[in-house]
């Protein structure tokens, strides 16, 4: 267990560079194109420092110091923690494309399509690859289900006009993984998602009243606290 913990603490430091990377890249407002250079220098963004400062000229770009590393790190321990079969390969897959969602999410409150998507797709071949070298392909409906179920919650709203668009992938994603430990899981992660976001919610509003500023207008963010209920659901089954 420990041996397991400090690896994926390891390759969470390893990663995280790239995660980083990949944030500032998808973090640009609706209709402006990604981010491939530092907006500064020029130079070609691949991997980021820590210290989220563009090598060429020294620039911070994204979130600061080290906070994609610590929740990288975090979450890569978690999910060491939680793996004990094949679908752990479908779990990777996700924290890694999580955690930058969860960023680009917080910063530009939208889920960019090239990452939702590249995690279904990877999620969901992962999760059938999981579930034929395990000898049980049945869990595959009920990943599915909980899929759509997880799917058509977040895309209801978006027809009755009361949220933007953008969640119903991530939750499709989330859902299949999710499946795959049942529906009681399902149900957890949306409990602690949504008692996340009202305790957040309730936070920022009583700092808001401190302030004597106006508490209307707060927006939350659902991708990071989704996620967030996810990695609570995965780790306390
Ligand atoms: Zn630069």
């Amino acid at each position: 267990m420990i041996a397991a913990v400090v690896g994926a603490v390891l390759a969470g430091l390893l990663v995280a560079p790239a995660l980083r990377g990949l944030v500032v890249r998808y973090a640009v407002p609706e209709g402006e194109p990604w981010c491939t250079a530092c907006p500064l220098c020029g130079r070609t963004l691949r991997g980021l420092p820590p210290t989220g400062r563009c090598p060429g000229c020294r620039e911070r770009l994204g979130p600061g110091a080290w906070r994609v590393e610590l929740v990288a790190v975090a979450v890569a321990a978690a999910v060491a923690v939680a793996t004990d079969g094949p679908q752990g390969v479908a779990l990777v897959w996700a924290a890694g494309l999580g955690v930058v969602l969860a960023f680009v999410d917080a910063r530009v409150r939208r889920l960019p399509y090239p990452l939702t998507l590249a995690l279904a797709a990877g999620v969901a071949g992962l999760l059938v690859a999981a579930a034929l070298t395990d000898g049980r392909p049945g869990v595959l409906l009920r990943c599915l289900l909980v899929a759509l179920a997880a799917a058509a919650l977040f895309e209801l709203p978006v027809w009755f006009g009361l949220m933007g668009g953008g969640d119903s992938p991530l939750a499709f994603a989330l859902g299949a993984l999710l499946g795959w430990y049942g529906w009681g899981a399902a149900f957890t992660a949306l409990f602690a998602a949504v008692l996340s976001a009202g305790l957040w919610g309730l936070g920022r509003a009583a700092a808001a009243l401190a302030r004597r500023r106006p508490v209307r207008g707060i927006e939350l963010p659902m991708g990071p606290f989704l996620l967030l209920g996810t990695v609570v659901a995965v780790s306390l089954r």
